[in-house]
């Protein structure tokens, strides 16, 4: 394994809509940890395309959070003013249409009408079947969200960190995935790959639980002239399971750093939690030592 391998850029990009748990602590911990062994510098960008779930105390949260814990980064807003000002996704929507339109150009999209509701219910499963690929929806229509024609057989190369190659192809709760949703907005797929495209990311650490979404970006970033995207590596790791076994989530209150802060824990607490959620025993003060301590 080459293990001295040098990267651009890494990011960090969490969503401001909860505040930031234990489990997010960790991928920036390895995210910062991978950044200083293979030189890359750290992007924060914060994902609120989502208009509806952005908030801005989540935001603030972000700073609050990086900022306690000592977690750096070299690049992306210091906090609120800058991100509302310059680094809002919002200032990137330009990018995104074009995207967007060249897909439309490629005849690459269908509108369809379902809702989320519908496409569970019918397959009882997130699997889209298909029900408005044929039905020649004009794309300008009122309240539709426009999908990618997909291929089922086309292979995707996934490198990964420290240095193999996993073939997949799309699975299928990604099959004819959204890539504009029904308010207008670009979804999250799209502009997760843009973005990362844009800002030159060639190294992306993410939990596990995102392996389909890095399965769609590099579909989607075959279509769209995504060199670079295709050439990024990737890391997935595994996600914190809570004391009672359970995939730590937003809701998750008391394992919120938020919530910890208030209880008056020191950023040493928070690691040393994390720290005995992966087994490791003994107490960590830093994040450099709570890397150190972990195999990847
Ligand atoms: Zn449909």
């Amino acid at each position: 394994m080459d293990n001295n391998q040098i990267f651009k850029k890494t990011r960090i990009a969490p969503t401001p809509s909860g505040f930031l748990h234990l489990g997010n602590v960790l991928s920036f911990v390895i995210t910062a940890g991978l950044a200083k062994k293979t030189g890359a510098k750290i992007f924060l960008r914060i994902d609120d395309a989502d208009r509806e779930r952005t908030n801005k105390l989540y935001v603030q949260d972000i700073f609050d959070t990086l900022d306690f814990l000592g977690i750096p980064w070299h690049e992306g807003p210091r906090n609120l003013h800058e991100y509302e000002h310059e680094y809002s996704q919002v200032h990137r929507i330009g990018l995104y249409k074009q995207v967007l339109q060249q897909l439309r150009d490629d005849g690459a999209l269908f509108a369809c009408r379902c809702t989320r509701t519908q496409v569970v219910v019918q397959r009882d499963s997130s699997v889209y079947p298909g029900t408005c690929r044929n039905l020649n929806i004009p794309l300008d229509a009122e309240s539709v969200s426009w999908r990618l024609r997909t291929k089922k057989d086309q292979v995707l190369e996934v490198k990964t960190w420290p240095g193999t190659v996993v073939e997949a192809t799309l699975p299928p709760t990604m099959s004819e995935f959204i890539v504009r949703k029904k308010d207008g907005f670009p979804a999250y797929q799209l502009t997760s790959v843009v973005d990362d495209m844009y800002f030159g990311v060639d190294l992306i650490v993410r939990g596990s639980d995102l392996w389909n979404s890095t399965l769609a970006q590099l579909y989607l970033a075959s279509l769209i002239k995504g060199q670079s995207f295709s050439g990024t590596t990737f890391y997935h790791h595994p996600l914190l399971n809570g004391t009672d076994g359970n995939k730590l989530s937003k809701s998750a209150g008391d394992t919120s750093v938020h919530y910890l802060r208030k209880e008056g824990k020191q950023p040493g607490d928070v690691y040393t939690s994390i720290a005995g959620m992966l087994n490791i025993a003994e107490p960590v003060e830093t994040w450099e030592q709570l890397f150190a301590l972990m195999v990847l």
